[in-house]
C-alpha cells in the first residue's frame, strides 16, 4: 500500500458504564469491589486506508463500527493509540493543524434530518462551514453553494427552503453538498443510505462513487450490510465486539471469506444464499460489549468453537496476500 492517507494504530475507545441499580450504589458504598463496567468499544484496531481508497466497514449494531468512524472523523479521540492523517498523530498537530486535518475528514450520518439544523435554509446550511473558515471570498460563497448542490444532484433553486421541505434521499444530499463545501479528502459514511428506500440508495451510492472519481476522494463506508458495500468497496472490514476479525479484497472476502463470522454474514446477503455457496446464519444476539466472551468473542455462536476459543482469543493473521483473518482454525 502507498503511505495511508488516515491510519489508526492501536486504537481503543473505552467508556465507563453508568451505575444502574440500588446493588451497585450500595456495593460501591460498602467499598465492595464492583466488576469492570468499562465497554471497550473499539479495542486495539490497527487500520490503514490509502488515498482515494474505498473501504466497507461492515458489522451488526454494537459492533462498535460507528465509534471507529467518529475517531476516524475526529469527531471522538480514542482512548488509547493514534488516528494519524498524512503520516502524522492528529493528537499532536498544532491547534491549526488540526483544525485544517478535521475539515479533510467529514462525516455523513445516516439520519440527515437529525443533523441538519431544522431552522436553517439550505443554502446557509451548505454555506456555513465555508463561511466560518474562510474557504472562500464572501462575494463568491453564493455561486460556491450554488455548485456544491449541484455536485450532490439538487437543484440550486430550492436552496431557500428548509430541511423539511425535501424528501429523505433529497434531505441525505443536503449532508452530502455540506460535507463537499469544506472540500474534504475523506469521507466517513455511516449508514449513509440505511434510512432510504431500495431505489433512492442505488442513486446516492451511485453519487458517491461518481464524487470518488471526479474528487478524488477516499471513503470509509460503514454498514451492517455486507450487500450494500460490495459494489462501492475495493476492501472489506469486518468487525465484531470491538475487533477486525477478517480483512480482505472486497473480491476475496465474497468469493473465500474465511472468518465463520463472515461467512454467517454473507449468508444474509440475498444474491449469495440464492447462489450454490450456503453458509450457517448467525445465530443469536451480539453479546453486551460491557461483558464480552473470553477469548475469541464469536465462540458462544460459532458452529466451529473449540475449548481453545472459550480462553485464547486468535490474532489477526495473514492467510494470503492482502487476507487477514482472525481464528484458531486457520492455525
Ligand atoms: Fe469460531 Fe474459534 Fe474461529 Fe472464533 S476462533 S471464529 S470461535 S473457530
Amino acid at each position: 500500500m502507498t503511505d495511508p492517507l488516515i491510519e489508526l494504530r492501536g486504537v481503543s475507545k473505552h467508556f465507563g458504564a453508568t451505575p444502574r441499580d440500588l446493588m451497585h450504589t450500595a456495593r460501591r458504598a460498602l467499598g465492595v469491589a464492583e466488576p469492570d463496567r468499562t465497554v471497550r468499544a473499539v479495542d486495539r484496531v490497527d487500520l490503514a486506508i490509502a488515498r482515494n481508497e474505498v473501504v466497507g466497514l461492515v458489522g451488526e449494531s454494537g459492533c462498535g463500527k460507528s465509534t471507529l468512524g467518529r475517531m476516524v472523523a475526529g469527531i471522538m479521540p480514542p482512548t488509547a493509540g493514534e488516528v494519524r492523517y498524512k503520516g502524522q498523530d492528529v493528537a499532536r498537530l498544532t491547534a491549526d493543524r488540526a483544525r485544517q486535518a478535521k475539515l479533510k475528514v467529514q462525516m455523513i450520518f445516516q439520519d440527515p434530518y437529525a443533523s441538519l439544523n431544522p431552522r436553517m435554509r439550505v443554502a446557509d446550511i451548505v454555506g456555513e462551514a465555508p463561511r466560518v473558515h474562510r474557504l472562500v471570498p464572501r462575494a463568491e460563497l453564493e455561486g460556491y453553494v450554488d455548485a456544491q448542490l449541484r455536485q450532490a444532484g439538487l437543484d440550486p433553486a430550492f436552496k431557500r427552503r428548509y430541511p423539511h421541505q425535501f424528501s429523505g434521499g433529497q434531505r441525505q444530499r443536503v449532508g452530502i453538498a455540506r460535507a463537499l463545501a469544506v472540500q474534504p479528502e475523506f469521507l466517513v459514511c455511516d449508514e449513509a443510505v440505511a434510512a432510504l428506500d431500495v431505489s433512492i440508495q442505488a442513486q446516492v451510492l451511485n453519487l458517491f462513487m461518481d464524487l470518488r472519481s471526479r474528487l478524488d476522494l477516499t471513503y470509509l463506508f460503514i454498514s451492517h450490510d455486507l450487500g450494500v458495500v460490495e459494489h462501492l468497496s475495493d476492501r472489506v472490514v469486518i468487525m465484531y465486539l470491538g475487533r477486525i476479525i477478517e480483512t480482505a479484497s472486497t473480491e476475496d472476502v465474497f468469493s473465500r471469506a474465511n472468518h465463520p463470522y463472515t461467512q454467517a454474514l454473507l449468508a444474509e446477503v440475498p444474491r449469495i444464499t440464492s447462489g450454490k455457496r450456503r453458509f450457517t446464519a448467525v445465530k443469536g444476539e451480539i453479546p453486551s460489549p460491557l461483558d464480552p466472551p473470553a477469548g475469541c468473542h464469536f465462540h458462544p455462536r460459532c458452529p466451529h468453537a473449540m475449548p481453545r476459543c472459550a480462553e485464547e482469543a486468535p490474532a489477526l493473521r495473514e492467510i494470503a496476500p492482502g487476507h487477514r483473518s482472525a481464528c484458531h482454525l486457520n492455525g
